[in-house]
């Protein structure tokens, strides 16, 4: 498997992103043309019955498996005018994130759906995939697959804040105390909405959905490696932000798929 070029899609709604920083890292690292496009769905011109299916992925229940909803009017028109620019709706919206996954392979079209061309797409929508081992939606930063997808909701929700931010919000609210307090005392310690450094965190995901693509093991047990699966906030801070680069292993990996080109 080799990758001759990539498309990324930018979400405008989050300019935290800096998407050309990330297509002039992609190229440095894996020395393939990246080309920068904007919002997928506006990129492609999505008309109604887009809106309509990213409206029926959405998910109600998270403890059974994925059932298509049937939207209502609201709904659709919410995601229609998303295209352009991603709404805010106030309360987070869970996707089936491989039912977005799917929409987008629909709409790419076939000259560009070759296994060397990449499509890594940004979107504020939070997508979720179904664990039959605990029987419940998880939250994911990144689905991995070609469309690949990345959720800046899902970077700051998805990896868990440390347990002690739990404890005491829980007793915060308990004594019904005020939560901004508690996000100062925890500064740092966890990704905001609009974080500055989501630029940085991206370079890691993009990466781990590329090495998904090119060798089907997106992930490394190294906490020190940009490709570590992080559960928890702070590992990701870690690797992602603090260290922000790939372990000598992955390192000598990309410098062999380099040179197979
Ligand atoms: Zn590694």
């Amino acid at each position: 498997m080799k990758i001759s070029r990539i498309f990324i899609y930018d979400e405008p709604s989050v300019p935290e992103i800096k998407i050309n920083n990330l297509a002039k890292f992609l190229e440095e690292t894996l020395d393939v043309p990246v080309h920068v496009r904007k919002n997928f769905f506006s990129h492609f011109k999505s008309d109604r019955s887009i809106a309509y299916k990213l409206a029926s992925s959405r998910v109600f229940n998270p403890y059974i498996p994925f059932e298509a909803h049937t939207p209502t009017e609201e709904e659709v028109n919410f995601e229609a005018k998303s295209f352009e620019n991603n709404l805010e709706s106030g309360n987070i919206i869970l996707y089936d994130g491989f039912e977005i996954q799917k929409i987008i392979n629909e709409i790419i079209p076939n000259e560009e759906l070759s296994d060397d061309t990449f499509h890594l797409a940004f979107t504020t929508r939070l997508g979720c995939t179904y664990d039959y081992e605990d029987y419940r939606y998880h939250g994911r930063a990144v689905i991995c697959a070609n469309p690949a997808i990345i959720s800046t909701t899902g970077i700051i929700e998805a990896p868990a804040k440390p347990r002690e931010y739990y404890i005491i919000m829980q007793q915060s609210i308990a004594q019904g105390l005020n939560l901004d307090a508690l996000k100062d005392q925890f500064k740092g310690k966890f990704l905001e909405y609009h974080d500055s450094n989501l630029d940085k965190v991206i370079h890691g995901y993009a990466l781990q959905a590329i090495f998904y693509h090119l060798t089907a093991e997106p992930f490394c047990d190294s906490k020190d490696c940009i490709l570590y699966n992080a559960h928890w906030q702070e590992d990701l801070i870690h690797a992602q932000i603090n260290l922000g680069k790939l372990c000598e292993h992955h390192q000598r990996i990309i410098e062999s798929i380099k040179k197979h080109e």
